[in-house]
């Protein structure tokens, strides 16, 4: 279980899927084959010119990359302290970062040879995404959504269906993300001889956690050139929340090699401490494997994967990505926390400075910036991967807070 370091001090994962301690791929033998074999692709094609070309091409005139670089000027001098730059990751088509694997992964399955992609999804931002990559690339989208989330989420099933999806609701268990996972995975069991699974985020067995984080690297890598190109040097600082972990990966990926750069992963501490009110699986999790992957765990009191809350759907999430683990571990990234209440404030002071609607989820890294840049003080700038825009979120949070449209700077 070593983990190899290649010469810029990336983090890879060993020949068996492991960071360190977690990651593996804990699945039935006949799927470890099939997976070996999607990796082998994989692997390929990640060298080949054409490949990279058809994604380069397809990153720039469709999904809108490169995304800008902007610095806030006026909410840092009301925040007061370090620069606050955002990585614009909400301009993506689609409004969020996960179309970054979606076609990623969409393109492999056509160069495999698949003609159906497979995907679960929990507040349908996942979804949405898989299903925009297969009206783009021309394949079959089979999504697996809990029935209490395709109750909640009802205009993301619309859309998902008007791209050409077929959306499944899944009746088992509790009905949400965690057993609408369960059901993707097996309908793959049945079906890899045409089908890819693709996964939302970098979790999952060995090898998606590679995969997807190297499909989210794009944010990195022209985040740290445009910083360089703006500034003449690197930021202080980088910050991203953390669900499942992939957009936090992406930017850090561009990052990690630089040690003066330090790295904040923000994870969900919703209403509080107690196990069900949070989803900082880092914070409070323990090794277990769930999913076909080895990582931190939220488990009850009966040592089942607990129910994990957010405000943020997209971060109710009871694990994490293994290489999040690997990276608390070794002290590359420090793991911080921000509360419902925080988010919710971000949410409202980005909107108001700067005429941005932040999603929930980015609005935690939003919130922890603003502590940070606190810290840290004047002349010290920090970059925030604002991972996705706050649209679908605006109904629920007025409708439940209904002062904060009226609420004054
Ligand atoms: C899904 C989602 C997340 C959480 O997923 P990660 O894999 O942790 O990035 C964060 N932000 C937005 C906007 C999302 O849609």
């Amino acid at each position: 279980m070593k983990t190899i370091r290649n010469k810029t001090a990336d983090v890879q994962a060993d020949k068996n899927g492991f960071f360190g301690a977690y990651g593996g791929a804990y699945v039935p033998d006949a799927l470890k084959k099939e997976l070996d074999k999607v990796y082998e692709e994989y692997l390929r094609l990640k060298k080949d010119p054409a490949f990279r070309a058809e994604l380069s091409l397809l990153q720039r005139t469709y999904q809108g990359r490169p995304t800008p670089l902007y610095y806030c000027k006026k909410l840092s001098e009301e925040v007061g302290g370090a620069d606050i730059y955002l990585k614009r990751e909400d301009l993506n088509h689609t409004g969020a970062h996960k179309i970054n694997h979606c076609i990623g992964e969409v393109l492999l399955a056509k160069h495999m040879g698949k003609d159906t992609v497979i995907g679960e999804t929990g507040a349908g931002q996942h979804g949405l995404a898989l299903a925009t990559a297969c009206a783009l690339l021309g394949l079959k989208c089979r999504i697996f959504m809990g029935e209490v989330d395709v109750k909640k989420q009802y205009i993301n099933v619309r859309k998902m269906r008007l791209l050409g999806a077929e959306v499944v609701c899944v009746q088992r268990g509790g009905k949400t993300l965690k057993d609408a996972v369960d059901a993707a995975f097996e309908d793959y069991l049945a079906t890899y001889d045409h089908a890819l699974y693709c996964i939302g985020s970098v979790v999952g067995p060995h090898p998606y956690p590679t995969m997807v984080r190297d499909f989210q690297s794009v944010v990195g890598k022209e985040a740290h050139a445009q910083f360089k190109r703006l500034k003449g040097s690197l930021p202080d600082a980088v910050v991203a929340c953390v669900g499942g972990g992939s957009n936090a990966m992406g930017i850090f990926a561009g990052f990690l090699k630089d040690a003066s750069v330090r790295l904040y992963g923000v994870e969900p501490m919703g209403r509080g401490e107690n196990i069900g009110d949070n989803a900082a699986s880092i914070t409070f999790g323990k090794p277990a494997v769930l999913h076909g992957f080895k990582s931190l765990v939220l488990e009850d009191e009966k040592g089942e994967p607990a129910e994990a809350y957010s405000i943020a759907s997209g971060l109710d999430y009871p694990s994490v990505g293994p290489e999040h683990a690997y990276l608390r571990d070794i002290g590359r990234v420090n793991y911080v926390t921000v509360t419902d209440a925080e988010a919710l404030d971000a949410f409202r002071r980005l909107s108001v400075a700067e005429g941005i609607i932040p999603a929930l989820e980015s609005s935690h890294a939003v919130a922890y910036a603003f502590k940070l840049a606190k810290e840290l003080g004047r002349g010290k700038s920090i970059v925030v991967n604002l991972s996705g825009r706050g649209d679908k979120d605006v109904d629920f949070v007025l409708d439940k807070y209904p002062e904060m449209a009226q609420m004054q700077q």
